[in-house]
């Protein structure tokens, strides 16, 4: 634990993440004196990138959070965050939840070094992790650092990176964002999509529209990745005509969207919809469907998957747990 205090027999609320509705739902709970502990998940690299403070740690420049002018690095504003939650007293593990008892109180959830806590309240901030194409050759490469990679911001610079031909698949903001940063490093970045239009906002297709160093690859699949121990290519299948062909690249960045971090709360009566988000039981609130157990950010937000709308479901999961609580006579 990064904080010495001792921990109670029985936790106020136990917060799951540590994106930016964990932390923030952290920075409510602590100031409304409920001395919240928050598991902030374990670094992971393999095959999907997991880490304490979640996607934002894997984003370069954050310019629509409002307040930050000049924008500000996501690893920089998850720091911030964490530094105001432990300002007001939060305590932090190092680790995740792997089980959840949420069939009488006060819970028991159970962490991954077989650690018992109890608790009266949940808020579960989890988020949501990298998709894959699910191609063999892309696994067996992302697995063994072979070019194939799900973040761009983690490895677009790397040398081997440097001046080399690299594709991007995806069309939503994520491919256009991390197509934008690669073409600082490479000769071509290709943007390879299934569709002939981007799903990404305007603003940001803008970007690889108009950049002479990125190509876009319409109606097209990733069908194999080609290489030996390094990536050499990708044979790409044109959705319309059927026709494969081959494409040199030196580096693959999977940019498919993600899934939300939820796989723990199954059979815990937290109930899920059919992608695995959390489902709320009014949409205008963080109540779960197990009393007591709240929730925020991406893990039950597949429509805005924003930091600032994470942030504010965290702030609204604090709330409706300090309610909760104060309902049930805790203090
Ligand atoms: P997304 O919007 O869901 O886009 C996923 C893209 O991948 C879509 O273009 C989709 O194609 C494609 N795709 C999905 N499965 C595929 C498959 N199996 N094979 C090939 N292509 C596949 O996901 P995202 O781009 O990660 O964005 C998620 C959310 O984060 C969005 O709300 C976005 O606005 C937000 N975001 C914002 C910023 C920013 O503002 N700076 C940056 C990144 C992300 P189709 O279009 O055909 O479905």
């Amino acid at each position: 634990m990064t904080s010495t205090a001792q921990a109670p027999d029985v936790e106020h609320v136990v917060i799951i993440g540590s994106g930016p509705a964990g932390w923030t739902a952290a920075i409510y709970a602590a100031r409304a004196n409920l001395k919240p502990l928050v598991y902030e998940g374990r670094p992971k690299t393999n095959p999907s990138i997991v880490l304490p403070g979640g996607q934002l740690m894997l984003t370069t420049e954050v310019e629509n959070y409002p307040g930050f002018p000049h924008g500000v690095t996501g690893p920089q504003m998850m720091a911030d965050f964490k530094a105001q939650a432990e300002r007001f007293g939060t305590r932090i593990v190092t680790g995740d939840i792997a089980k959840c008892d949420f069939s009488k109180r006060p819970f028991t959830l159970t962490d991954d070094e077989d650690k018992v806590i109890k608790t009266h309240a949940v808020i579960i901030a989890t988020g949501a992790t990298a998709n894959w194409i699910g191609l063999k050759n892309e696994m067996r490469l992302a697995m063994a650092g072979g070019g194939v990679s799900a973040c761009a911001v983690c490895d677009g610079a790397l040398p081997v990176f440097r001046n080399q031909p690299l594709a991007v698949v995806g069309g939503g903001d994520t491919a256009m964002e991390e197509a934008s940063y690669l073409t600082k490093f490479a000769s071509t970045v290709y943007v390879i999509h299934r569709r002939n239009e981007f799903r990404a906002s305007k603003v940001m297709q803008k970007r690889i529209l108009d950049n002479p160093k990125a190509k876009v690859i319409w109606d097209s699949a990733v069908v194999d990745v080609l290489g030996g121990e390094k990536i050499e290519g990708v044979k790409l299948k044109n959705l319309k005509t059927q026709a494969e062909s081959n494409l040199d690249v030196k580096g693959l960045f999977i940019a498919i969207g993600h899934t939300p971090a939820t796989g723990f709360l199954k059979d815990t009566g937290v109930e899920l919809d059919d992608k695995g988000y959390v489902k709320l039981v009014d949409g205008f609130r963080s109540a779960t469907t197990v009393p007591g157990v709240f929730v925020g950010g991406d893990c039950a937000d597949s429509i805005y998957r924003q930091a600032v709308s994470a942030a504010g479901m965290g702030c609204k999961a604090a709330i409706d747990a300090e309610r909760w609580l104060a309902e049930q006579g805790i203090h």
